[in-house]
């Protein structure tokens, strides 16, 4: 009896590793005619400073206008495209779409600080990934000091067998400014952050979310706000969704907050219209 529960247990599960398979190579086939037809699109997040609430940056964050599933966010398609060699066609179509989007600002004379795009890491180790910036660089004539590039700590782990670490060296002489994503996730160090080639830390929501409920998580960040600066290193608190929230955040220092509290990820028009009104707000306070 034991003997026939465990075949069928088995049957059970090479289905399911079927079926999760197949899927992907259904997902895998879309997400290559998704790129011919050019079905991804990009979404923006403000950052601004938290004791001015001038603009800082925008986050350019990637959505697949699936033709049946409607709007996806990344956690339903990323997975699967970095499990294939379409990581680097998609980094170049971000990317592309960022910096037309700088360029579109810059022409409305709209402060937008700098363009945040999120780098993969199969995009890093692919060896186009200097020349993808310089060549999108110079179509939409964006300097590389309205640019910054998040990356997680993941991809200096992998040292050994890649040249990570020397890739966003190179961009970062460029003038691009690198940014560590998701800070707090892994296991950088800030004595180890200080070693690498970057100017910022995104301190990652799940810190954020818990600063007026742990004492402890709430002294920890205020602490690496002050190493930061001591470091020289820009602070990005991310994930910002309450008043209390900005409030706590807003007695520990001079730094940059981006959530949905300061706005929502938004198309391209909404951003450029909030973009139009904070600053003609500001415009108008001047005279
Ligand atoms: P991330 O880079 O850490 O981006 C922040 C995520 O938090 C975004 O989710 C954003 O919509 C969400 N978020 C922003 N403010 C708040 C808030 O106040 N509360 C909560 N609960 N969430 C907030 P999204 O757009 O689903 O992106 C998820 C992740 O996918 C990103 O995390 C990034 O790692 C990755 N990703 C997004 N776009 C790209 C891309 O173009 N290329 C690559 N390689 N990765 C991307
Ligand atoms: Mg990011
Ligand atoms: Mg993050
Ligand atoms: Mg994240």
């Amino acid at each position: 009896r034991s003997k026939e529960d465990g075949k069928d247990r088995w049957s059970y599960f090479t289905k399911d590793m079927k079926t999760a398979s197949d899927e992907e190579a259904r997902t895998e086939q879309e997400l290559r005619l998704a790129l011919r037809r050019d079905e991804f699109f990009l979404v923006f997040q403000p950052q601004v400073n938290i004791q001015t609430q001038q603009i800082t940056g925008i986050e350019a964050l990637v959505r697949w206008q699936h033709p049946t599933r409607g709007v996806l966010a990344p956690g339903a398609f990323l997975p699967v495209v970095d499990k294939t060699n379409l990581a680097t066609p998609l980094g170049q179509v971000v990317l592309d779409k960022a910096l037309a989007a700088a360029r579109k600002w810059h022409d409305l004379q709209l402060d937008f600080g700098r363009i945040a795009v999120n780098l993969s890491s199969s995009h890093l180790t692919s060896g186009t990934l200097l020349d993808d910036f310089n060549s999108l660089m110079a179509k939409h004539k964006v300097a590389p000091e309205y640019i910054t590039a998040e990356v997680l700590e993941s991809v200096f782990l992998d040292n050994e067998r890649s040249n990570n670490s020397e890739v966003l060296e190179e961009l970062h002489n460029l003038g691009v400014h690198i940014e560590l994503d998701d800070f707090g996730t892994g296991y950088a160090s800030l004595s180890h952050v200080a070693d690498l080639p970057i100017n910022g830390l995104k301190i990652d929501k799940s810190f954020t979310e818990q600063i007026l409920s742990d004492r402890k998580k709430e002294i920890v960040v205020s602490h690496l706000i002050n190493l930061a600066r001591s470091l020289n290193i820009n602070i990005v608190c991310e994930g910002v969704e309450t008043e209390q929230q900005l409030d706590r955040l807003q007695m520990m220092g001079n730094f940059a907050v981006q959530g949905y509290l300061i706005a929502r990820p938004m198309p391209f028009e909404a951003m450029s219209d909030w973009l139009t009104s904070t600053q003609s707000d500001l415009a108008f306070n001047l005279t």
